[in-house]
């Protein structure tokens, strides 16, 4: 094994052991919660090091990086999140390419997603990304605008909802971290009693490096890891 392939291995290992910890300290099992490697920092030694330690969930966070390694690992076992904000005019080469969208961030695109699908007849699963910190720089629908918007999100025929995404707010502490992660839990709760049949809000993707553990432990059922994998490697 090379050096990068090792101390890939091994940093997979211990955020594999951070996320089975933090899961039984929140009353789950440890494959209740998915990791998924975002790779937007490496090129194709480190995601082939990933694939070896059983990586197969990958996020990038834009289109066109999404694009040439989808095409560089073309045939192999990765299924592929897009986990930033896609433009709408980038829908059309990304959507074919993904397994779940994770910034489903405004109507405009989910609506521009939808009517790009029909002509394929694809189904995509979206979560809805939802800006629970108030962050100016931050992209996702106010917490309060998701209640109405998601009867007309369930009515767009290509499109199967499956949950919520947001990031904690910059530079707070990780108390702060996890007061955002419980309101995207408590929005998800509070949706999910009144919202339309056709949709599921069983996903919540949240958590990255710095707090994956505390937002599995306020429930996350996605996190999206990125640094903490390629701790000790030159990237
Ligand atoms: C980069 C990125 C991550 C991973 O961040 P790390 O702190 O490196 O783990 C997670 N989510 C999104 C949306 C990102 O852009």
């Amino acid at each position: 094994m090379s050096t990068i392939e090792q101390r890939i291995a091994d940093n997979v290992a211990r955020v594999r052991q951070g996320i089975a910890d933090a899961a039984a300290r929140s009353g789950r099992r440890a494959d209740e919660v998915a990791l998924i490697a975002v790779s937007k920092y490496v090129g194709a030694a480190e995601i082939d090091a990933l694939l070896a330690a059983g990586c197969r969930d990958f996020g990038e966070n834009r289109p066109q990086d999404l694009w040439r390694k989808a095409e560089e690992f073309h045939g192999r076992p990765i299924r592929w999140h897009m986990i930033g904000h896609l433009q709408r005019n980038k829908v059309r080469r990304t959507l074919p390419l993904v397994t779940l969208l994770h910034a489903g961030d405004s109507w405009r695109l989910l609506e521009a997603a939808s009517q790009h699908l029909q002509q394929s007849g694809q189904v995509l699963e979206v979560l809805i990304e939802v800006n629970v910190s108030g962050d100016a720089a931050k992209t996702g629908l106010g917490p309060e605008e998701v209640e109405p918007l998601l009867p007309r999100i369930a009515d767009l025929p290509q499109l199967r909802v499956r949950g919520l995404m947001a990031m904690a707010r910059w530079g707070g502490t990780l108390d702060d971290a996890r007061g955002d992660f419980v309101r995207l839990r408590e929005l998800r709760d509070r949706l999910a009693a009144s919202c339309p049949p056709q949709v599921a809000l069983r996903e919540l993707s949240m958590g990255m490096s710095g707090d994956f553990e505390v937002a599995i432990e306020e429930g996350a059922t996605l996190v999206r890891v990125g640094s903490a994998l390629f701790e000790g490697v030159d990237r």
